[in-house]
């Protein structure tokens, strides 16, 4: 007998419970299907692109590639390769669902077995609820409560044996269309592995040098304490469980449970996805409605492309645009400066970092895009307003992070590098730096946009 494996956010061979479930009916034939309907931003297409080739090598070249809608090619192919068992991954956001409910139905009439499995999370959304039966709307119950009083997260599965099908053909890697034509994510990929082995590296090389610290040392940008594994979770390349189980292999700690709490995060954000469809167009907090944000397409291009005049700003955004990824602190930071100082509407930064990050994530993105804007599920009030200058000062004291993202301000001594339109004349000269000229003024007066931000969350 034979059995499809659909492929999607769960691109790995090792402990992925439907791979495995597929691998048990008999020979499987391995499918990554491209809906065009729903488009992927540049630097997450063009890592898929690189994450589908090193599953294809893993899979000695039998990774079957389609282009479609699911709901047409998949029933097609189980009459073509006369498949009885079709398995996949759950995914958790809700037209993601309606679109697994039709199909499952469909084949189910025609009479073939149907799994999905869990892979994706260590405790699924519906699983993880209040006594009462409705959704935690606040992290810290949710994770205390919800999941650390559930069962434990189970133990990896290792890759299964697999006897693949080489029958079909589906179309080539290139004809998926992924790669940007200018070339620009070469650059942009330099420093990142996509796929499974990559995955697991990371993981092994945070676990040695990075987890230790990581309580403190994951506020600061210019520090090795942050795993960068979130774009491989996103794609599935290494499973969340996986994760747990070998950072729970090392002497507990408080930079432990600290990590193991952010993977909580992770939890929640999809939680809050799988009960609310509308995350990414509508405030989770309906008093946001009613608040006056501003059009500012020139202020909105210049955060864009990291020419705000305020450096940490600068280097956050340049950090994304050259390296997909951007530090967690320094997110914070340029999600409230837009949000709050130049008071444009959340939705317009959530769709350039769905275009710009490599971790682009329909569940981690509007739920943090929500959370710094005030308007989310157990957010940041939004009166809480970040000074772009002090954060700067207290986690990039030395200006490490900013010289290497805005080296024209590199020779800068390091209390003015921080906000450089305060330094006097001449050391602005020594460092060679002219305001308005190799360097931005600030596009906003911070003291200024802070008051005229509150004042407009007043009238709410
Ligand atoms: P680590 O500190 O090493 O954490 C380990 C893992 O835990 C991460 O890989 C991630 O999966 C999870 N995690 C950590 N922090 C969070 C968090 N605050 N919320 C949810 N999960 C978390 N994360 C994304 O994965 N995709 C996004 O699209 C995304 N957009 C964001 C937008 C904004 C405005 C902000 C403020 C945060 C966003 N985050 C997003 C959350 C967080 O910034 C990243 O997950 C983190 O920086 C990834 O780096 P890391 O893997 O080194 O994290």
């Amino acid at each position: 007998t034979k059995a499809i494996h659909w492929f999607r956010r769960d691109l790995r061979l090792s402990d992925n419970p439907a791979l495995t479930r597929a691998a048990k009916s008999g020979q499987v034939v391995p499918v990554y299907i491209h809906d065009d309907a729903s488009p992927l931003g540049g630097a997450s297409a063009a890592w898929l692109h690189r994450s589908l080739k090193a599953l294809d090598d893993s899979l000695d070249g039998n990774l079957v590639l389609l282009r479609g809608n699911p709901l047409t090619i998949l029933p097609t192919l189980v009459h073509e390769v006369g498949a009885t068992t079709v398995t996949w991954t759950r995914r958790y956001d809700p037209s993601g669902i309606t679109m697994d409910t039709s199909l499952k139905q469909a084949l189910k009439a025609e009479g073939v077995s149907v799994h999905s499995e869990n892979g994706a999370l260590l405790w699924e959304p519906m699983d993880v609820n209040k006594e009462d039966g409705t959704p935690y709307k606040v992290f810290t119950p949710f994770y205390r409560r919800g999941c650390q009083a559930a069962p434990p997260p189970r133990s990896p599965l290792a890759p299964p044996e697999l006897e693949l099908c080489k029958d079909p053909q589906g179309v080539s890697l290139s004809d998926l269309d992924l790669r940007d034509d200018r070339g620009w994510d070469t650059a942009m990929l330099a420093d990142w592995t996509p796929g499974e082995i990559g995955a697991r590296e990371r993981l092994e090389d945070f676990l040695d040098g990075g987890l230790q610290g990581y309580k403190e040392g994951r506020n600061h940008p210019d520090k090795a304490n942050v795993s960068r594994l979130s774009p491989h979770l996103h794609f599935g390349e290494i499973s969340p469980n996986t994760v747990w189980h070998l950072a729970r292999t090392l002497p507990s700690s408080i930079d432990q449970d600290h990590f193991l709490s952010e993977l909580g995060w992770r939890e929640f954000s999809h939680s809050i996805l799988f009960h609310n469809p509308q995350i990414a167009r509508q405030n989770l907090n309906p008093k946001f409605d009613a608040f006056p944000w501003r059009e500012d397409a020139v202020g909105l291009r210049k955060w864009q492309q990291g020419q705000t005049g305020i450096p940490i700003i600068d280097a956050g955004m340049r950090e994304l645009w050259q390296t997909g990824y951007m530090h967690n602190r320094v997110r914070m930071i340029v999600a409230s400066f837009l949000v709050k100082n130049l008071m444009v509407h959340w939705r317009h930064g959530l769709r350039w970092f769905d275009d710009t990050l490599v971790d682009a994530d329909p569940a981690n993105n509007p739920a943090s895009w929500q959370w710094v804007a005030g308007s989310g599920a157990d957010a940041a009030p939004f009166f809480r307003i970040f000074n772009p200058v002090t954060q700067s000062e207290k986690f990039d004291g030395k200006g490490a992070y900013i010289r290497r993202f805005v080296p024209e301000l590199a020779a800068l001594k390091d209390k003015d590098i921080h906000a450089p339109w305060r330094a006097p004349d001449v050391l602005l000269q020594a460092a060679g730096v002219t305001l308005g000229e190799t360097y931005p003024h600030p596009i906003a007066d911070l003291k200024d946009s802070r008051e005229r931000a509150l004042a407009a969350f007043k009238t709410l």
